[in-house]
């Protein structure tokens, strides 16, 4: 437990939960009352404070307009029985967002101001936080530059803000997926491993590109030869051979994703052998063809799990077996699920309770 009186708040006259339809919501859609607000200037971290969720007024010559010095981070927060607030592993993501703002040029920010403003945002929007099976509330924290100055240099200010977002049960709808041989994500010395807003900006016309040949997303392959698989989508990618778990390492152009850490480890709990290595297409392939490759998934904080039903590679679609019969991909997302919403025990308390 750690005091959340700490920082001031400012309420909303008038809520607008009952706007809000907890059975229909749409991902990333509705936010909820309030917002965690802290500023960097004058080389330090301002007064944090609570504030009724609303729009920012910004200059057109604000610096992450233009030279992208942005970044955010993404977790979700459920409730247990009891009516307690639980979040999923927030240190880890607090320790991320700073990884990525060192690689950016931004200011660290204490964790101790991350996981304050997370709790005590938490509770004064306590009541925004799903209870229906499968629903959650999804955090979404984000640090951008707010110089307003157009010359290329680090800015001397910015903003880290916290908002959240009602978002119901993830349809896991198996995907198809394009393994992508031409265009690259990140590359070897780049930013691939920071939560930064440009990598998203960047994988997004091959990406476009892959829809319209009738595939959801991309299997990213390396920046320098195009023979090992990086990431799936916007999420870490897992693979089940001969009942092995094979995953790349996670390298500076490979997110380290906080569900991708956790599932590893539940699989060896589970009695699973779990290699971090670098995975070819080459084998993966090959795998596919000899009928061993049994599962195939993307991990990520959104869907947890998000199965893979069939993989393109080099004019051949390849099915993987059918969903059903994926042993280990379906009890990570039930044991995940189980876990966070506090069904089953915590042995490695990833849960915080707020
Ligand atoms: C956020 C993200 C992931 C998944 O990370 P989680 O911490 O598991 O949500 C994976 N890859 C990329 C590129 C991401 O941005």
């Amino acid at each position: 437990m750690i005091d959340v009186s700490t920082y001031p708040v400012q309420t909303v006259a008038q809520s607008r939960i009952a706007e809000c339809d907890f059975n229909n919501l749409q991902f990333g859609k509705t936010f909820a009352d309030h917002m965690f607000v802290v500023d960097y200037k004058d080389g330090g971290w301002q007064q944090p404070r609570v504030v009724p969720y609303g729009n920012l007024s910004l200059s057109p010559a604000l610096s992450s307009l233009h030279y992208g010095q942005a970044l955010f981070e993404g977790l979700k927060a459920t409730k247990n029985e009891a009516g307690d607030i639980l979040v999923f592993r927030p240190e880890a993501n607090a320790r991320r967002l700073n990884a990525s703002a060192v690689r950016l040029c931004m200011p660290e920010l204490p964790e101790e101001i991350f996981m304050n403003g997370l709790a005590q945002l938490l509770t004064v929007d306590r009541n925004w936080i799903p209870t229906q099976p499968g629903c959650s509330l999804y955090i979404r924290p984000v640090m951008f530059a707010t110089d307003d100055y157009i010359g290329v240099k680090p800015s001397d200010t910015y903003s880290f803000i916290i908002f959240t977002s009602p978002v119901g049960a993830y349809y896991n709808k198996p995907v198809r997926v394009k393994v992508e041989t031409h265009y690259t994500r990140a590359a070897p010395g780049g930013m691939g491993f920071a939560k930064a807003a440009g990598n998203y900006a960047a994988a997004m016309y091959p990406s476009q590109l892959a829809h319209q040949q009738g595939y959801d997303q991309l299997l990213w392959t390396d920046g320098r030869e195009h023979k090992y698989f990086e990431e799936s989508g916007t999420m870490n990618v897992i693979f089940v051979v001969n009942g092995k778990v094979l995953t790349p390492p996670t390298t500076d152009s490979i997110l380290k994703g906080v569900t991708r850490d956790s599932v590893l480890q539940l699989a060896r709990d589970w009695g699973y052998t779990v290699e971090e290595r670098p995975v070819s297409v080459e084998e993966i392939i090959a795998a596919a063809k000899n009928g061993t490759l049994e599962e195939a998934f993307g991990a990520g904080t959104a869907a947890t799990i998000a199965h893979i039903a069939l993989i393109h590679h080099e004019g051949t679609d390849y099915t993987l077996p059918p969903v059903e019969a994926r042993k280990l991909s379906n009890r990570l997302y039930q044991g995940m699920d189980d876990i966070k919403t506090g069904r089953a025990a915590d042995p490695h308390s990833w849960v915080f309770k707020v």
